[in-house]
């Protein structure tokens, strides 16, 4: 069972890396962040629109990376679209907390962002799983540096 569940995780993750969704610019885009993961060699660059009210009316990325940082980025914008700041901010929080083993209490539902759970058995991946979201919110915080994992 358990098997089955790596199994399917993980081709969640190739589809995504291999057609990454909401890949390419945004021209109207009013902030946006660029960042690296010089570990492994990831790098993406996040165009969003912000509006009044501070929700996310469209999300985009470009870059290149491991499958992890790719799917990453894919799924995230997926998920961030329509999303308020905060929003997103809690759920990166919670997907945090997942990715680093680190969640205490009882586990929340992160959605299709489960996929990437098991990164936790590999420390290292676990920047190439956070870099899209570092990236992400710099970029709605409108701060104008780089994002790094290092
Ligand atoms: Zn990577």
């Amino acid at each position: 069972m358990m098997d089955d569940l790596k199994a399917l995780y993980q081709e969640v993750i190739i589809d995504h890396s291999r057609s990454p969704r909401n890949f390419g610019s945004l021209e109207s885009a009013n902030c946006s962040a660029a960042g690296v993961n010089p570990l492994c060699g990831d790098e993406l660059t996040l165009h969003c629109i912000l509006d009044a009210d501070e929700i996310i009316q469209d999300i985009r990325f470009v870059g290149r990376g491991c499958a992890i940082s790719l799917a990453s980025a894919s799924i995230m914008t997926e998920m961030l679209r329509g999303k308020t700041k905060t929003e997103a901010e809690k759920l990166f929080d919670q997907f945090h907390a997942r990715v680093t083993g680190t969640a205490d209490g009882p586990l929340v539902d992160i959605g299709k962002l489960e996929v990437l759970s098991g990164v936790r058995e590999f420390p290292t991946r676990v920047k190439c799983a956070t870099l899209a979201w570092h990236t992400a919110l710099a970029a709605i915080n409108k701060t104008d540096e780089q994002v790094t994992t290092e």
